[in-house]
């Protein structure tokens, strides 16, 4: 291990199963890498589907005493557990910065982001009310009671170690849930931290539970628990296809399923729009943690008119961007997660170039004395975009922004919509009839309005379409672990 904290014993890499550190059943782990060099940095338990039982049993066990707490008791371990996250933001930022890439700035962004969503349900955890349902006929009192749908399983990717896996925990547990959860293997140890801090803050022997295992295990894994029927939920973060395969084998014993999925979001520069506060939006939505992001632009479409001027202030902007290892103040790209993932953005310019599209800037792997790896990618403007790319139908993942001309409204909110995913949209326009206009025509769960920056623990975050249903964070997002009962007395 090279990394240096201030609590070592935040490192932790072995599986958390009712309230004890522990190996895999085999006792085997595997190697996580540093996405900078490829090299391997840390080894974590490989667990089996005998581990992720085990969790569920402890989950199953604790759950009765769990669920019956006062909102009061949760809501106060909501707020002990993110004091300590934020007294230990520094240490968990270079654990996340190590294991996914993202530079320290961000990763310190990522960790106060994580944590509002703790504060947010320890906020709501109060707030689970009920309805009186007013009577029409006489000797009868009705009412409607929410309760916590029982065992909780959190699958988590690793584009926001820590984020992701927080705002599926925090509602979780507000809401009287037990968890077992698994975060990505490739950065397992923030999530792993994470569960340290929640254990310190003094939650009971098995609310919370964590497994760890290699892609090759990862099916054993979570079908030990889509098959079991204790577990009453999914909720899931991740790709669209492991999304569906989730719904289906949820299937089998009816789980509640919160799906947070891929996306492929368009972002449109209007004739009328603020040019520069548009390159801003896109900057801040594009660049952020190196394009991979599930609400980054995929897809640029700007007006024939300021096409041109957008494209010459967006060159400037990100040749400038500075592509370095996350450890360095400097760097605002860090490297990609990993080989398969650098291998797709290179896959996806070259199919653009096959397409017509130019280089305006990037376009290539780099690797110089300061990003010295191989899975670094230069901040890329395309222009001369359009739908017979790759790139137009999938994910990039990357720091990769192609630019496609437009010429009207109806022709672009077409375009927009031509996805079978809905996440987040984006559009700039200053013609304040328009922006009502597109708001209600964007067939997205989320739209930013000359905003980029759109991710809130106030505001549901969710999509349509094959983007998955659920809404995370905001009042909203208790619901998804809560299930409502009806109550009707009679002979009153
Ligand atoms: P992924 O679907 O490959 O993996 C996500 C999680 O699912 C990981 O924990 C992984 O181990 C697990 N998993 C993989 N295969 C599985 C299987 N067969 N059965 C059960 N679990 C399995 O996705 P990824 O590559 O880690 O993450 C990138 C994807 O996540 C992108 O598509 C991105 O858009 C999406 N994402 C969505 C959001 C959102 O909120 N909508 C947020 C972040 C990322």
């Amino acid at each position: 291990m090279i990394l240096t904290l201030k609590r070592p014993d935040l490192i932790r890499t072995e599986n958390f199963i009712n309230g004890q550190w522990q190996p895999s059943n085999l006792n085997e782990s595997y190697p996580v890498n540093n996405p900078a060099t490829g090299q391997n940095f840390a080894q974590v338990a490989n667990s089996t589907a005998q581990d992720a039982t085990q969790a569920t049993k402890a989950a199953y066990e604790a759950f009765e005493d769990w669920r019956n707490q006062t909102t009061k008791v949760r809501s106060e371990f909501l707020l002990r557990w993110h004091q300590l996250i934020l007294d230990n933001a520094e240490d968990l930022a270079r654990l996340m910065s190590l294991e996914q890439g993202k530079p320290l700035a961000e990763a310190r962004g990522e960790v106060a982001y994580g944590a509002s969503y703790v504060d947010w349900f320890a906020s709501e955890a109060l707030r689970t009310y009920g309805d009186i349902i007013p009577e029409t006929v006489s000797g009868k009192q009705r009412l409607v009671v929410k309760e916590a749908v029982g065992v909780v399983a959190a699958i988590t990717p690793w584009n926001f170690p820590l984020a992701m896996i927080a705002r599926k925990i925090a509602p979780a547990l507000a809401a009287g849930c037990t968890v077992v959860a698994k975060p990505a293997e490739d950065t397992p140890l923030t999530a792993l931290a994470l569960v340290a801090l929640a254990d310190e803050a003094g939650l009971p022997a098995g609310v919370l539970n964590i497994v760890t295992s290699s892609r090759d295990r990862v099916s054993d894994v979570v079908g030990a628990w889509l098959e079991d029927a204790r577990v009453r939920k999914i909720t899931f973060t991740g790709s669209t296809a492991v999304g569906k395969l989730l719904a289906r084998e949820a299937a089998a014993t009816l789980k509640h399923l919160s799906l947070e999925l891929g996306g492929n979001a368009p972002f449109i520069v209007f004739e009328d729009a603020d040019i520069d506060a548009a390159v801003e939006g896109l900057m801040v939505s594009k660049f952020r943690n190196g394009g991979q992001t599930c609400v980054c632009p995929n897809r640029v479409y700007v007006h024939n008119r300021v096409y041109d001027a957008f494209a010459d202030k967006l060159v400037t902007r990100v040749a400038a961007l500075h592509v370095g290892p996350s450890d360095r103040e400097e760097s605002q790209i860090g490297p990609m997660i990993n080989e398969r993932a650098v291998e797709k953005i290179e896959r996806h310019v070259q199919n653009a170039l096959q397409h017509g599209a130019t280089i305006l800037t990037g376009g290539t792997r780099i690797q110089n004395d300061i990003a010295c790896g191989p899975h670094y990618y230069a901040p890329t403007v395309l222009a001369n975009a359009n739908h017979d790319m790759e790139l137009a139908h999938e994910e990039t993942f990357g720091p990769v922004a192609p630019l496609f001309r437009f010429e009207n409204e109806e022709e672009v909110i077409q375009a927009a919509n031509n996805t079978p995913f809905g996440l987040a949209g984006y559009f700039y326009s200053n013609d304040i009839k328009r922006v009502w206009r597109v708001a209600n025509k964007m067939q997205t769960g989320i739209v930013g309005i000359n905003e980029g920056a759109i991710t809130s623990e106030t505001a549901p975050f969710g999509g349509v379409k094959e983007s998955g249903y659920g809404r995370e964070g905001s009042r909203y997002g208790l619901d998804d672990y809560m299930e409502m009962k009806y109550l009707c007395q009679g002979n009153l």
